[in-house]
């Protein structure tokens, strides 16, 4: 009887060691934009001191060891901020992206494994940070669930401008002041919208431009919560994943290339069903933008229909995209295979499409809102 108990006590220590490992080794790794969360819901155990002395470096570490690990961080190009001997936010980051681009697990901690790497001859250095310029080539840029934009977290795009800068406040309201586009895309969303004006639309607000990294990681982290918040039966995975069916994962977000906005109706609730969406839905294309995700193509974008999210690709391509019904992944899936020819290289002397047929000049247009609300999200901004 004794000894059944001895074993039994064996078994219960080996239980409390393999909980108190788990979290410093899979809650963080499972999940990299959920950092916060993770923190504040799965603690470690062990303190960052107790974690140091057996080699393993962690947020709240100090001293010559974290010294060394940031000096290298920094010259493979990864971490922005002060070699200073504390391990905060920010080197956590920066082994986070270090850890990514070696194939490593990324949970933020530096332990053997991630410092093994870190120091050897051949370690990864940090991808090219240098704008990228986002309409170069023939083929409109694809980001999906799939296709994360080049080089992570590194990902800039060049010519960024600011919106309010650009366009004035008669012709559309911009709901944070420093949303940001690249100027091209932003010279075609003026162009449109003042159509729109002639055509008697206006009210409109950009609630979306461009976004970074850590806004989108930021903007999931808040939806997650809002879900846990409404669910409290739900698992911190669970709401992580019905999320991520409205916002995608960092990297993966249309938003990363400052070429995606998203355009409703100032003051309303739902944007389906205003004129507003009519007339976007109608002639956004000559423009060169796409509403990028509809009802229809739901099971190929992979994402919920937007009506007011709109993706600049430029006049030939959107006008092809319209004329023959694709989303982007299929027509891009068609210039690859070779079964469409390319319209932006074919040499066409056709104007662009006629941009102002006069036939919707109703200034009653704001009279008549269905004034029920949709399973939309209130603010319609919550987008991909
Ligand atoms: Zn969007």
């Amino acid at each position: 009887m004794k000894h059944g108990l001895r074993s039994l006590t064996a078994v219960l220590m080996a239980i409390l060691m393999l909980i108190c490992l788990y979290p410093v080794q899979s809650v963080f790794a499972e999940n990299t934009a959920e950092t916060t969360q993770a923190e504040q819901t799965a603690k470690p155990k062990m303190s960052a001191a107790e974690l140091q002395a057996q080699g393993i470096l962690s947020v709240g570490a100090k001293g010559d060891e974290v010294t060394r690990v940031q000096q290298r961080l920094k010259d493979l190009g990864y971490l922005d901020g002060k070699v200073d001997g504390q391990y905060g936010g920010g080197t956590k980051r920066a082994v986070i992206a270090f850890q990514r681009a070696n194939g490593l697990t990324t949970d933020g901690v530096a332990g053997q494994e991630t410092q093994d790497r870190l120091f050897a001859e051949d370690a990864i250095a940090a991808p090219d940070d240098s704008p990228v310029d986002v309409l170069t080539g023939d083929v409109p840029i694809l980001v999906n669930k799939d296709h994360p934009v080049p080089g992570g977290e590194f990902f800039t795009p060049a010519d960024l401008v600011q919106l309010n800068k650009e366009l004035s406040s008669k012709l559309v309201t911009i709901k944070y002041k420093k949303t940001r586009g690249v100027k091209a895309a932003v010279d075609a969303l003026k162009e449109m919208l003042e159509a729109a004006k002639e055509d008697g639309i206006g009210k409109w607000q950009i609630s979306a431009g461009y976004r970074t990294w850590d806004d989108q990681v930021s903007m999931l982290n808040s939806k997650v919560r809002s879900y846990q918040k409404s669910h409290k039966d739900w698992s911190s995975s669970k709401a992580r994943r019905a999320a991520l069916r409205t916002v995608a994962e960092p990297g993966y977000s249309e938003h990363h290339l400052g070429l995606a906005f998203d355009i409703n109706k100032k003051g309303a609730s739902t944007f389906k069903g205003t004129k507003q969406s009519e007339w976007l839905n109608e002639h956004c294309w000559e423009y060169g933008f796409i509403i990028r995700y509809t009802e229809e193509k739901e099971k190929i974008t992979g994402f919920e229909a937007e009506p007011w999210h709109i993706r600049y690709v430029g006049i030939e391509h959107a006008l092809y995209m319209r004329d023959h019904d694709l989303c982007l992944e299929e027509y891009i899936q068609g210039l690859e295979d070779g079964s469409i020819v390319n319209p932006a290289t074919r040499d066409s002397s056709a104007g662009t499409a006629d941009t102002a047929d006069n036939t919707e000049t109703d200034p009653g247009e704001s009279s008549e809102e269905p004034a029920e609300v949709t399973e939309e999200p209130a603010e319609a901004d919550e987008a991909a």
